[in-house]
């Protein structure tokens, strides 16, 4: 089969790999329908993590082609969603909802790699959620968007607790922060500041929800931010960056008492305690357990209430992968998504 693998920093090649078999009776095989590209995935691609000859590809949907013996909750011919981490969806963590902290977990990234036309999943029944019915290929954004970044955004909108009568601030205008938005929408956020100086991007946070925008960035953001809520900061902030200024940005903006859900994967960053001690708010973030939201998610999908494949705006071949890192990496594309 083709698949993505990166060789070294900037050097993405499609080339065969070996096709995927089952090896535990676990295990389904998936005929990718579509993947896509990950910010994440910018980070060894820019050299800020190290990479040789990685398989790429985290986000995935599909048929399911073949499976283990004790597979029991999908079957040959299902359409599928995947978290991006493996997860057995039984043990005490993925019982409380932590499914991406899994004893038995993995993460699909550097693994499995979903950039390619088929997938081994591990521990398929904990893992994979099966679609109503072979869905309407103009769902496909929208499902495979769940798979990570609106499962991520999501996650990070009920982190930092967006719901009614809140302020919800998002620091970040990439596919995860555009997600929060919609999340936090979807869960009656009242207010919903996106932190952007994008015109593009600011125009989709307020497709999906947004209802002010704020440019400014550091600590021009936060007084902002604080100009809008009677100084006060907002109630939820979700933080969508992962570097030293956005982390600060959201710990910063968010009031006494209030949540910081925070999502974007931390590189660089460190924090003072002190700050921390007198900020006297909640902080709840990591990798989200996408598993946990992924039943409902595609429900609203199936029911066409909400349109998180819009965060796609350059859809290239698989063959075609070099090119659209390339347009990531120069901001010419906010999420590119790969057909196979
Ligand atoms: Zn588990």
């Amino acid at each position: 089969m083709r698949g993505v693998v990166m060789y070294a920093a900037g050097d993405v090649r499609v080339e065969e790999r070996e096709d995927p078999k089952i090896i535990e009776p676990t295990d389904a095989i998936i005929r990718v329908t579509a993947s896509c590209i990950c910010g994440s995935d910018l980070w060894p691609y820019r050299g800020i993590e190290a990479v040789d000859h990685q398989v790429m590809g985290h986000e995935y949907v599909g048929v399911v082609e073949e499976i283990g013996a004790e597979v029991k909750t999908v079957k040959v011919g299902d359409f599928v969603v995947g978290s991006f981490v493996i997860s057995d969806n039984t043990c005490e963590i993925c019982q409380a909802g932590y499914q991406s902290k899994c004893v038995h977990g993995a993460f699909v990234s550097a693994t499995v790699g979903t950039q390619s036309e088929k997938a081994r999943i591990p521990l398929a029944d904990g893992t994979l959620v099966a679609t109503p019915a072979q869905p309407d290929p103009e769902l496909i954004p929208s499902l495979l968007a769940a798979s990570d970044v609106l499962g991520t955004g999501w996650f990070g909108a009920v982190a930092a607790e967006a719901g009614p009568g809140k302020t919800v601030a998002v620091v970040g205008d990439g596919a995860v922060g555009l997600m929060a938005v919609l999340a936090a929408k979807q869960l009656g956020a009242e207010r919903i500041i996106a932190m952007s100086r994008r015109p593009e991007r600011q125009e989709l946070a307020r497709f999906y929800g947004a209802t002010d925008i704020v440019e400014e960035r550091g600590d021009e953001g936060v007084a902002k931010i604080k100009d809008l809520t009677n100084g006060l900061g907002a109630h939820s902030v979700i933080e969508a960056v992962g570097t030293q200024e956005s982390l600060m940005q959201a710990i910063r903006s968010t009031r006494p008492g209030g949540h910081l859900g925070f999502v974007g994967v931390t590189h660089g960053v460190e924090l003072s305690g002190l700050e921390l001690f007198f900020a006297e708010i909640h902080l709840h973030g990591g990798p989200a357990p996408v598993r946990r939201f992924l039943p409902d998610l595609i429900q609203l999908i199936w029911d066409r209430k909400i349109d998180p494949g819009k965060v796609f705006d350059l859809t290239l071949p698989l063959e075609e992968a070099a090119e659209g890192y390339k347009a990531m990496d120069e901001r010419r594309a906010v999420k590119v998504l790969l057909t196979v």
